[in-house]
C-alpha cells in the first residue's frame, strides 16, 4: 500500500477552552450579568467558575443559557490563536479534523448552539471533516484527542485514548502531555 493511501489518524478535537476562547468571553458576559467591572473577575478560573461567585450547577447554567441565548456565547468567542493555522495544516497533511463538542446540554436551545458553532466555524475558516455534539467523548472514536477539561481528559486517558491536554487555568493538575500552544500541539501530533 503507497503513502498516500494509508489511513491517517482522527484527531478529536474539542472546542471550547481549545479553539475558543470560552473563558475569555465567559468572563466579559458574566461580567454584565453580575453588573460588575470585568477586572473585578479573576481570569484564574476552575471548572464551575466558582471564582466569579457562580454558585451551584443551577446558576452555572443560568448564566449559561443567558450567555447562550442573549449573548450568542458560541458566536461571538475569540478564536485562540493558532487554531485556524495549525488545523489547516495538520488537515492539509492528510489528518482527519473531527470536532467534538459538548455543546448541548441546555435544554430547548438546541438549534441556536448549533447554528452559533457552525457560524463560529466557518467565519473563523476552520477546517473539519465531522462536527459531533457528544458528551461521551470516547465513544465518537479518535486516535488523539485535544480537550481541556480536566474530567474528559482523565476519563479518555483512563480509556487509553491518547489526550494532548490543552492548558488553561481550569486543569493545572492534570499530567502531560500537556500543551499551552496550538503550535505544541501540532509538534506533539506528528511525534507520534
Ligand atoms: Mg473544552
Amino acid at each position: 500500500m503507497g503513502k498516500a493511501e494509508k489511513e491517517m489518524p482522527v484527531i478529536g478535537i474539542d472546542l471550547d477552552g481549545v479553539c475558543a476562547d470560552f473563558y475569555g468571553r465567559m468572563r466579559e458576559i458574566a461580567a454584565e450579568w453580575f453588573e460588575l467591572p470585568v477586572e473585578s473577575l479573576t481570569d484564574d478560573v476552575s471548572y464551575g467558575l466558582k471564582e466569579w461567585g457562580i454558585s451551584g450547577k443551577k446558576q452555572y447554567e443560568s448564566l449559561h443559557r443567558y450567555a447562550l441565548n442573549q449573548k450568542e456565547l458560541f458566536k461571538t468567542m475569540p478564536m485562540i490563536p493558532g487554531t485556524r493555522k495549525y488545523l489547516r495544516k495538520l488537515s492539509d497533511e492528510g489528518y482527519h479534523i473531527r470536532i467534538i463538542t459538548h455543546r448541548l446540554f441546555i435544554h430547548y436551545s438546541h438549534a441556536s448552539a448549533v447554528q452559533q458553532t457552525i457560524a463560529w466555524l466557518d467565519g473563523h475558516g476552520i477546517p473539519y471533516w465531522d462536527l459531533c455534539f457528544m458528551k461521551e467523548k470516547s465513544q465518537v472514536g479518535a486516535d488523539i484527542y485535544v480537550e481541556d477539561n480536566p474530567d474528559n481528559v482523565m476519563q479518555l486517558r483512563t480509556k487509553g485514548f491518547h489526550t494532548i491536554c490543552f492548558a488553561n487555568s481550569t486543569n493545572k493538575n492534570v499530567a502531560p502531555p500537556r500543551a499551552a500552544l496550538w503550535s505544541e500541539v501540532y509538534e506533539m501530533i506528528h511525534e507520534l
